[in-house]
């Protein structure tokens, strides 16, 4: 579980190129860092890849479930809704700016998308989401609502509930680029946790140390291309 691969991924925005042809392979429990000047595609990327975003033309395949814009007797035929959002659910993503919801607490926060969505049962859901909230160092926490909590336990609520939904990859935009410098380091221990438990993560970051440190490939992303590709080691070696 949790191998993906990309191919031909082409995404426009009113005429202007931001993907220019991406093609990436990621085996199950690999860490993937994207790196690159600001602008160059990262964001649009991750989107498309978790289906926020639709590609101009594309494939996405997540544990051999392809989905995307194959071309077809000479035209782009898009796949299935249904098929779109199986695929979407295999995908959990982690924002910059948490997106949790205010008037919920912690654990309804990471409640609600196996409950409302997956439509799982209450309570077997209440002890997996604490169970979660434990994994990410806040089970003392799991009442309180997000203004109540600092940027960095609000990330790591938002990861327990990107965890809740049982993705196949897990994705990354810009997870600590919105905290306080003191509270980068709890987010990115349990990111770093999650790649030692085997979770295939991309993630777009400004934290190289992390990229070094924790990934198993950087990906150099510029011009809406792939423009160096390898170990962290060897793409981030000094010239
Ligand atoms: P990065 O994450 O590498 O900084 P982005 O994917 O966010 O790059 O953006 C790439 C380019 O696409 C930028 O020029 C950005 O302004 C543009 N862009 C991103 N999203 C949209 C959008 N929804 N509409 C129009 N332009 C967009
Ligand atoms: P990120 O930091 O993730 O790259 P951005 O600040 O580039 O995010 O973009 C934040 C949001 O604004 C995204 O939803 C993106 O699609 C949208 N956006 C970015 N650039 C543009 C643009 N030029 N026109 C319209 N929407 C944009």
């Amino acid at each position: 579980k949790g191998a993906l691969s990309v191919r031909g991924l082409h995404k426009s925005y009113g005429g202007t190129p931001v993907l220019r042809g991406v093609d990436l392979d990621v085996a199950p429990g690999e860490v993937v860092c994207f790196l690159g000047p600001s602008g160059g595609g990262k964001s649009t990327l991750l989107r498309c890849v978790a289906h926020l975003e639709q590609p101009d033309a594309g494939l996405v395949a997540v544990d051999d479930e392809v989905v995307g814009y194959e071309p077809r007797a000479g035209r782009l035929v898009e796949s299935s809704p249904k098929r779109l959002a199986m695929t979407r659910r295999r995908m959990g993503m982690v924002f910059q700016q948490f997106n949790l919801f205010a008037h919920l607490t912690a654990l309804e926060n990471v409640m609600l998308g196996p409950v409302t969505v997956l439509r799982r049962d209450r309570e077997a859901v209440r002890e997996r989401s604490m169970e979660l909230l434990g994994r990410v160092g806040l089970a003392a926490h799991a009442g309180k609502r997000p203004a109540q909590l600092s940027g960095g336990q609000q990330q790591r609520v938002a990861i327990a509930r990107a965890l809740a939904m049982d993705p196949s990859v897990l994705l990354f935009d810009e997870p600590t680029s919105a905290l306080d410098p003191e509270l980068v380091g709890e987010v990115l221990g349990v990111m770093r946790d999650l790649a030692g438990q085997g979770m295939t993560m991309l993630v777009v970051t400004h934290e190289v140390g992390f990229a070094v440190e924790v990934g198993d490939t950087v990906v150099f992303l510029d011009g809406g291309v792939i423009e160096e590709q390898g170990p962290a080691k060897q793409v981030l070696r000094s010239p």
